[in-house]
C-alpha cells in the first residue's frame, strides 16, 4: 500500500502540472490579439506602446517588491490543517499498516511511509544524507520483537545560528501490531502524534526555504517500540545523534487526536505533562505562548506527582527527562477505544488535533528563536 500510495501521489504531482501546462497554452491566443494589434500602429504609437508597457512592468515589480508581507510564526502554523493531517492518517493508521507491529512488516511500511514524506517534502536526514533510519538490534529488544530488528525515523532542520543546540521532537511510530486476526490501527497512539510532527517538520522547512529558518536545530524523531518498553527512545538516548549536554528541549507527542472519556464536549484543551518538573524557563515559555496564539485549556492534572496514572513515566519523553533534558508532553488522555482495535482514523477529532499540534510547533519555534537558552534551572 505504502508503494502504490508514493505513485498516486507521483500521478498527482504530473497531473498537476499538466493541468498548469494547459492554463499556459490557453492564454496564447489573447496575446497573439494584442500582438497583431500592435503591429497594426503608426512607428511613433508603437515606440509610445513599448514606453508604456515598459512602465507598467518595470512599476508592477517595484510594488510587488515592497509589497511582500514578512512571514508570522502563525502563518507558518496554519499550513497545519486538519484537511493535511486527516489525508496523512487515513493511510497511516490504515490496515495496510498493520498495526505497526514493532520489527513487523507493517512497522517497516509506516517507517518507508515517514522516509518517503522527508525526501518528497525535501526535509534532509540528519548527520549523513539521504539516510532517514537509525537501525536498532534485534538483541536490543530483549526478545520482545522474536528476533527482529527495527528503527527509528529520523529529519532534520538545522538552526541558521546556534545549530549545535538540538530540540527534539518526539513521537512514537509502533503500534500493537495484529492480534487473533484483529488489526490495531493506533490512530490516537499514536497515529496522531506520528502526523502531527510530520506536519510541524513541513511548517519548519517552509520557514527554513523562505529564509525563516529556526535558530537553533530541530530533530524530529519517530521513536519505534515505545508499546513494547519505550525502546526506540531508550535506544536514542543511549546512541544520541548529538550530544545530550546540547539537547535542550524534548517536546513529546503521544495521543492527541481524541477527546478523552473524562472530557467529554470539551474540544479546546490538552493535558501537559513534565513542564514545570526540570525547568521553570520552559514551563512559562509554554504557557505564554499558548496564550499568545492557540488559547487552548492547558490541563496539569496529570502532572501531579500522585498521579496515580503515572504517565509521565510512561512515554518516550521519560528517557530524555531521565538525563535532565526539560521534556513537555502532550496528551489527550484516554478513552475507550485506547489500545483496542477499535482506535480507528475516523474517531479522529481533526480539527482539535489541528489545533493541539499547532501549539506544539509555536512552542518548539518560540524555544528554538527565543535570545536565552532553555535550560533545567530546577535542578
Ligand atoms: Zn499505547
Amino acid at each position: 500500500m505504502l508503494i502504490d500510495g508514493f505513485i498516486i501521489y507521483q500521478k498527482y504531482k504530473k497531473g498537476f502540472h499538466k493541468i498548469k501546462f494547459h492554463k499556459t497554452f490557453t492564454f496564447y491566443p489573447n496575446s497573439s490579439c494584442i500582438f497583431s494589434t500592435y503591429l497594426k500602429q503608426k512607428p511613433m504609437i508603437r515606440f509610445l506602446l513599448v514606453i508604456a508597457v515598459a512602465l507598467t512592468v518595470s512599476c508592477n515589480s517595484a510594488q510587488n517588491a515592497t509589497s511582500k508581507t514578512k512571514m508570522t510564526p502563525v502563518d507558518y502554523a496554519n499550513t497545519i490543517t486538519a484537511e493535511n493531517l486527516k489525508t496523512h492518517l487515513y493511510t497511516f493508521a490504515g490496515d495496510e499498516m498493520e498495526g505497526r507491529g514493532t520489527g513487523e512488516n507493517g512497522n517497516n511500511k509506516a517507517a518507508e511511509y515517514l522516509r518517503n514524506m522527508y525526501m518528497d517534502g525535501g526535509i534532509a536526514a540528519p548527520i549523513e544524507e539521504n539516510n532517514y533510519y537509525q537501525n536498532i538490534p534485534s538483541e536490543y529488544f530483549n526478545d520482545a520483537t522474536k528476533g527482529k530488528p527495527s528503527q527509528n525515523v529520523v529529519a532534520f532542520i538545522k538552526g541558521s545560528e546556534k545549530p549545535e543546540e538540538i530540540i527534539v521532537i518526539s513521537a512514537h511510530y509502533d503500534h500493537l501490531g495484529t492480534r487473533d486476526g484483529k488489526i490495531y490501527n493506533g490512530a490516537d497512539d499514536d497515529g496522531s502524534g506520528t502526523i502531527s510532527i510530520l506536519e510541524v517538520a513541513k511548517a519548519f522547512q517552509k520557514a527554513a526555504n523562505e529564509g525563516n529558518g529556526p535558530k537553533r536545530s530541530i530533530l524530529i524523531l519517530h521513536v519505534t517500540g515505545e508499546e513494547l518498553g519505550l525502546y526506540g527512545s531508550k535506544y536514542y538516548t543511549e546512541n544520541p545523534l548529538f550530544p545530550l549536554r546540547n539537547t535542550i528541549v524534548n517536546l513529546n507527542v503521544d495521543m492527541i487526536g481524541r477527546i478523552g472519556s473524562e472530557k467529554k464536549g470539551n474540544d479546546n484543551y490538552i493535558y501537559l505533562i513534565g513542564s514545570d518538573k526540570l525547568s521553570q524557563g520552559l514551563h512559562d515559555l509554554s504557557e505564554n505562548v499558548n496564550k499568545k496564539y492557540t488559547n487552548l485549556e492547558l490541563d496539569y492534572k496529570y502532572n501531579d506527582d500522585d498521579d496515580p496514572n503515572r504517565f509521565y513515566y510512561r512515554s518516550d519523553h521519560y528517557n530524555f527527562a531521565k538525563n535532565d533534558i526539560p521534556v513537555i508532553f502532550y496528551f489527550n488522555g484516554t478513552h475507550a477505544d485506547y489500545h483496542k482495535e477499535t482506535d480507528t482514523p475516523e474517531k479522529i477529532e481533526y480539527e482539535l488535533m489541528a489545533k493541539r499540534a499547532q501549539l506544539i510547533f509555536l512552542t518548539a519555534w518560540e524555544i528554538a528563536n527565543q535570545e536565552e537558552r532553555i535550560t533545567a534551572d530546577k535542578l
